[in-house]
């Protein structure tokens, strides 16, 4: 099990969401960084990760891992010294590939820092940057044997708080390491496909592949990795791990993909409104329907349901009509109607 701030990334116990922030680190940007991490937190993102590439970096990665209502990560590459300095920053985790970072003292450093700073380390590795002394190995091989040799290394420096990712944009190499990786040994894995491309895109590959992981059990952490709006990622993996039965909480929504019947424009206001519904703390379903072919009848399974019908919108709750009002005026209808519980 590896702790990061409060947050515990164990298998067995609840899987969580983590993205990753799109854009250089600014003193300027942080205080709005700090804001938008809390509604990342409240679409169900538990850790969100940050590339930390020069002493600049200090002092927005300081602010943010202090005012931050989630743990934060950096991401180091290559200079020791950068980790050493998120260290330092009171970051909670830092991500680090051994096999990047050069000499095996400088690594020795940045582990005794973290153990130190009570933070955690994952160890990244992805399938473009393995050592040469797996040459000659299978991709998901060398993945699995370069994570056991680190692992091993921050074992005899006393380490153990620590998380592995082994990930590829191969949605089948990925797979493989992650399964081969959990038959060997028992450290928590964080599982995502790399460069998974754009958000309609990354999100079958992801759920192909995590989702195949998740219903074997592994996986103790997840990021769906976008091309994309790291809110769209968010709310991927929240959404995957609800559809699983792993999440029993949170807003699910259900919506038409409308059609030429439609008398409700679902498409416009199912993206008016998604990031406000899916950041209340509730555990409710909501119909966007838009129509009355199947309006009234997905009104009858959900807590709340909006169907058009005509020139109007027929509010339900738990199949029963509330009210109609017109379709500028559905979303404030709905919202109060949520409200009100
Ligand atoms: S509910 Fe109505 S508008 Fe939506 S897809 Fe079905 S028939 Fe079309």
């Amino acid at each position: 099990m590896a702790v990061v701030r409060n947050l515990r990334i164990e298998n067995g116990g609840e899987v969580s969401v983590q993205t990753m922030y799109d854009s250089a680190l600014t003193m300027e940007k942080a205080p709005a960084i700090v804001s938008r991490i809390s509604e990342l937190a409240a679409l169900g993102c538990s850790l969100i990760r940050f590339s930390f590439v020069s002493p600049d970096d200090y002092e927005p990665m300081r602010y943010i891992a202090t005012h931050s209502v989630i743990p934060v990560a950096a991401d180091i590459h290559f200079d020791y010294k950068m980790a050493l300095l998120a260290l330092d920053a009171d970051v909670d985790k830092i991500r680090i590939n051994p096999g990047n970072i050069g000499d095996k003292r400088k690594t020795e450093e940045v582990v005794k820092s973290a153990a130190d700073h009570g933070a955690a380390i994952r160890i990244g590795l992805n399938s473009g940057s393995l050592p040469k002394s797996t040459e000659g190995m299978s991709v998901p091989d060398a993945m699995v044997s370069t994570a056991l040799e680190y692992i091993d290394w921050f074992e005899k420096w006393g380490f153990t708080n620590t998380v592995v990712s082994l990930k590829s944009s191969d949605t089948e190499e990925t797979m493989a390491a992650a399964r081969s990786f959990a038959r060997l040994s028992d450290y928590p894995q964080h599982i995502g496909v790399t460069e998974a491309g754009d958000p309609v895109i990354s999100a079958v590959r992801s759920t192909w592949a995590l989702g195949n992981l998740l219903k074997e059990g592994i996986g103790a952490t997840l990021r769906i990795s976008m091309t994309g709006e790291i809110e769209d990622e968010v709310i991927a993996g929240a959404e995957l791990l609800r559809t699983l039965g792993l999440w029993k909480r949170g807003v699910r929504i259900v919506s038409c993909p409308r059609c030429g019947r439609h008398s409700f424009d679902t498409i416009a206001f199912e993206k008016k409104i998604r990031k406000r519904l899916l950041s209340l703390d509730k555990d409710i379903t909501v119909a966007i329907m838009g129509c009355l072919v199947n309006g009234p009848g997905e009104a009858k399974g959900a807590d709340y349901a909006v169907t058009g019908m005509k020139e109007k919108v027929y509010l339900y709750r738990k199949g029963s009509l509330v009210c109609s009002v017109r379709p500028e005026d559905a979303e404030a209808a709905l919202f109060e109607a949520i409200g009100n519980e």
